[in-house]
C-alpha cells in the first residue's frame, strides 16, 4: 500500500519509520519540513502539502497535536480533503474529541472517503518497538481492510464501533492514566515528607501490586527530578479537558483536570507528563 503520513513529532516519527521499515512507500508531510529529515534518509518522499497526500497515496495517516491540527491538515487551505480524494482510506491517530472525529468523519463520507479514528495508547518507546494498542471507530470492513497496517504500528488494535469509538476509549484511558500519574506524585511527595527515601519508595511501588509500568518507567526522571517529555504534559491537559467536556464530572477526572491545567498556566506543558509532580512540589522552574 502507498502510504500517506502527517505528523512527525514525539510519535509520528517512529510510528511511520516502522511503516518504512515494514516495506511500505511511505510519502510524509509535517508543518516543519526539518522534522522529516530522519525519515527522508530512510526511504521516505516527502509531499509539499496535505493535498497531496490523499492524491498519491491509498491510506493517509494522521498524528498530530489536538482537533484543531487535525482539522486544519483536513480541512485547512491545501488540506487532505481538497485533493482527489474519493475511494481513500483516512485514518486519525491523534487523540481528539469524539464529536470532530465524527465531524471529519462525516466530511470525509461527502467526499467518499472512508475515515477511521484511530488514537493509541502507549507513548514513544511504544511507538518505536511498534507495541502501542490501537483503538479504532468507523465501519468494521475499512477496518478490516487497515488492520495489516496497524499490525505494524501495534501489539493489538481493537474494534470499538461507529466514528468517535476509538477517541472515546483513548479519552476513558488517558483519564486512568493522569490520575496514575499524579497519584505517583502524590505518594512520592507524601513519602519524602515522612523521611522516605525516594530510591526506596520507588523500589517498594515497582515491586508491588499497584507497581505498574508507568510507574517504573518514571522512576528515573522523578529520582533524577529531570522531565524530558516523551508525552508533554500538555497533551495530558488536552485530553482532560477533553474528558471533562465530555461530561466526566467524578471526584478525579475533576482534580486531574484542575491540577494539569493549572501547571499548564505554570509553564510546565512542554516537559513530560511526569512533571506534575514539580507542579504539585511547588517547584516551578522552567
Ligand atoms: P508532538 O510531538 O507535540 O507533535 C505534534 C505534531 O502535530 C507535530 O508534527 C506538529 O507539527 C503537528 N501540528 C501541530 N499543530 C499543527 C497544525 N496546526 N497544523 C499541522 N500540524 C500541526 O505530539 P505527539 O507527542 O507526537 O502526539 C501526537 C498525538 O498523539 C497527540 O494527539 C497526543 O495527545 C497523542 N499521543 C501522544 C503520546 C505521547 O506519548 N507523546 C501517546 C499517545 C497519544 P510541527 O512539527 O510543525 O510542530
Amino acid at each position: 500500500m502507498k502510504i500517506g503520513w502527517i505528523g512527525l513529532g514525539h510519535m509520528g516519527n517512529p510510528m511511520a519509520a516502522n511503516l518504512l521499515k515494514a516495506g511500505h512507500e511511505v510519502t510524509v508531510w509535517n508543518r516543519s519540513r526539518e522534522k522529516a529529515e530522519p525519515l527522508l534518509q530512510q526511504g521516505a518522499r516527502m509531499a509539499d502539502r496535505p493535498a497531496e497526500l490523499m492524491e498519491s497515496c491509498d491510506v493517509v495517516i494522521s498524528m498530530v497535536s489536538d482537533d484543531e491540527a487535525v482539522k486544519e491538515v483536513y480541512l485547512g487551505q491545501h488540506g487532505l480533503l481538497h485533493g482527489q480524494a474519493a475511494g481513500k482510506i483516512a485514518i486519525d491517530m491523534s487523540t481528539i474529541s469524539p464529536a470532530t472525529s465524527r465531524y471529519l468523519a462525516e466530511r470525509c463520507r461527502e467526499r467518499g472517503v472512508s475515515f477511521l479514528d484511530a488514537p493509541v495508547s502507549g507513548s514513544v518507546q511504544p511507538a518505536r518497538e511498534g507495541t502501542l494498542i490501537i483503538m479504532v471507530g468507523g465501519e468494521r470492513k475499512t477496518y478490516e481492510q487497515v488492520k495489516p497496517l496497524f499490525d505494524v504500528l501495534g501489539k493489538m488494535s481493537l474494534y470499538l464501533g461507529d466514528n468517535g469509538s476509538g477517541s472515546k476509549a483513548k479519552l476513558a484511558i488517558n483519564l486512568l492514566l493522569g490520575i496514575t500519574v499524579q497519584g505517583l506524585a502524590e505518594t512520592m511527595l507524601y513519602a519524602k515528607k515522612q523521611g522516605i527515601d525516594p530510591r526506596d519508595m520507588l523500589t517498594i511501588i515497582t515491586e508491588s501490586a499497584v507497581g505498574t509500568p508507568i510507574a517504573r518507567g518514571k522512576a528515573p526522571l522523578i529520582l533524577e527530578n529531570r522531565f524530558p517529555s516523551a508525552f508533554p504534559l500538555k497533551h495530558m491537559a488536552k485530553d482532560l479537558r477533553l474528558v471533562h467536556e465530555t461530561g466526566a464530572s467524578s471526584p478525579l477526572a475533576e482534580s486531574v483536570y484542575a491540577s494539569y491545567r493549572a501547571a499548564l498556566d505554570e509553564g510546565l506543558g512542554d516537559q513530560d507528563v511526569m512533571a506534575i509532580l514539580r507542579y504539585l512540589a511547588g517547584d516551578i522552574r522552567s
